[in-house]
């Protein structure tokens, strides 16, 4: 029996229904599941003084395309909306393999993890030179990190009529085989999964509808989660309108892709009818505030969609149109959008702190997680508050108002991955090195 006691803790912030926070409060882990939150705990186990600290959630991001940490700030894409940015990157992104993907994605996760996050999604849908999806989930593996991949695609490349080059678009039959081999390979149902595997087309502009379709259906017959794009910014609905001849959410619904098993990427261009259809029907949503401001897409409605009771979480999208990978600092901007478009009452702190962990957590699938409990998996964040980011505070909105932007602590089903503010898991010079190597690579 193996136990950790997080002790003394200036907040724990437990997320609960009632949005309970404990003062000078003890968190209890043994064998990865949180045993006791409270004051006056002990153990025989390991002890972990947190004098000083917040302890959250671990934060859930949502929405992720790791590899893309190998092409941040390209020139020709810095400034290009989102079409414009997607063809000047497909070109180098068709120079990538099963290296490229693995590292990439081990600096992605690693961000990720010095911000707060123990659980990421990722959308992996390129599969150039015999990259896999398998890549990303030994990445993963070694960082700590509990991990959704979702099984993407491409398959109408640009002499079909659609975006991508067709070096970077697969056959759909390939597609559906390659999904049931990696769900069969790493999909784990079980609560306290570290991996599951969803199935997600790029985006309706990439691909066919029968691969749409006949992807819902494959996912419902595996009992695992679908994930997409949608209506992220005026030219993706103005594409729906032309091509499908209806709005991004009534072609969701006529494919079979609503539910509480689907959630979608940004939404940003969702009217009211479709909240309306998402809320009925359980649909989440990743927002991905820096993202969308990043490729100017517009400021999601995710205040109506919270009233309407939309499940929404919180994504980083890829680290070419972020180009961070801090979740913490997602919160904060996904709070100041929701503020510049509505007003300082329309989102608080708390409110954008919950979007981090039980929206990501609801959105996922998840109530294993996302919450400070006894009985919920032992993924929690340790934020040092005796910084000079944090002098002067003495309210735990604190964390996403001001700071810090790091966690000191960060443990994962109980195992601590980032100690002292370094990662236990990852030589981080090693591999900064050996991805500034792939990244001098692909420019040359
Ligand atoms: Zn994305």
């Amino acid at each position: 029996m193996a136990e950790t006691l997080l002790r003394g803790a200036d907040v724990v912030v437990t997320m609960d229904d009632a949005g309970t926070e404990l003062a000078r409060a003890d968190v209890l882990i043994r064998d990865g599941v949180i045993a006791a939150v409270g004051q006056g705990l002990t153990t025989t186990g390991t002890s972990h003084n947190v004098a000083g600290c917040v302890v959250t959630p671990g934060l859930i991001n949502t929405h992720h395309h790791l590899y893309q940490t190998l092409t941040r700030a390209v020139p020709g894409g810095q400034d290009a909306l989102l079409f414009g940015w997607l063809r000047t990157l497909y070109p180098i992104w068709s120079r990538f393999g099963p290296e490229e993907m693995f590292v990439s994605a081990q600096v992605g996760l690693v961000e990720l993890a010095l911000s707060g996050c123990t659980l990421t999604a990722d959308h992996l849908y390129l599969f150039p030179n015999g990259a896999r999806l398998d890549d990303t989930i030994a990445a993963a593996g070694d960082i700590g990190l509990r991990f959704h991949p979702t099984r993407g695609a491409m398959s109408i490349g640009e002499s079909s009529g659609g975006l991508p080059p067709d070096s970077l678009v697969e056959r759909e039959d390939a597609i559906l085989n390659d999904c049931i081999r990696v769900i069969d390979a790493f999909h784990d149902p079980r609560p306290g999964a570290m991996v599951r595997v969803g199935v997600a087309p790029c985006s309706p502009f990439s691909v066919s509808r029968d691969l749409m379709r006949d992807a819902a259906l494959l996912a419902r017959d595996k009992g695992v989660m679908l994930h997409t794009h949608l209506a992220e910014n005026d030219e993706d609905v103005a594409y729906a309108l032309a091509q499908f001849g209806c709005r991004p959410g009534q072609y969701a619904e006529d494919l079979g892709w609503t539910g509480a098993d689907v959630w979608h990427a940004h939404c940003v261009k969702l009217d009211a009818a479709e909240i309306d259809l998402f809320a009925r029907s359980g649909t989440g949503v990743a927002h991905c505030p820096c993202s969308n401001c990043r490729l100017g897409s517009g400021i999601a409605p995710v205040r109506a969609m919270l009233d309407a009771g939309v499940n929404v979480g919180l994504g980083i999208d890829g680290s070419a149109s972020n180009d961070a990978g801090n979740l913490i600092a997602e919160a904060r901007q996904a709070m100041l959008l929701q503020r510049v478009s509505l007003g300082a009452d329309k989102m608080s702190a708390r409110a954008a702190l919950r979007l981090a962990t039980r929206g990501g957590a609801a959105v996922l699938g998840r109530d294993d997680l996302g919450q400070i409990a006894v009985g919920k998996r032992a993924d929690l964040a340790v934020w040092d508050v005796t910084g000079i980011e944090s002098a002067g505070s003495w309210d735990a909105a604190a964390l996403v108002l001001a700071g810090p932007v790091r966690v000191r602590e960060l443990f994962v089903e109980g195992r601590q991955i980032v100690g002292d503010g370094r990662m236990l898991t990852v030589d981080i010079a090693a591999l900064i090195a050996r991805q500034n190597g792939l990244a001098r690579a692909l420019c040359s």
